[in-house]
């Protein structure tokens, strides 16, 4: 398992997310930042706004994924 927080994430909090592959972490993530946004916690609002602007530019958000991709591929086993 690895381990990456939310903020890593393209999030706005200090959670641990745990998986063995990225897929993996990347859909846990993206269920937190639902469970988020139906709170309506305005850190992830923005966070999510953020992530937003960068999805209208297919290209920047393959490039942000490929990086994350290799951020996680990058850390230790816990
Ligand atoms: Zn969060």
């Amino acid at each position: 398992m690895k381990t990456m927080k939310c903020n890593q994430l393209g999030g706005a909090c200090d959670i641990q997310f745990h998986a063995n592959t990225f897929e993996e972490i990347a859909e846990i993530s993206k269920q937190h930042g639902m469970e988020m946004f139906q709170k309506k916690d305005q850190a992830h609002l923005n966070a999510m706004n953020e992530m937003q602007a960068l999805m209208k530019d297919p290209g920047a958000m393959k490039a942000w994924f490929e990086s994350k991709r290799k951020e996680f591929n990058a850390l230790p086993e816990d």
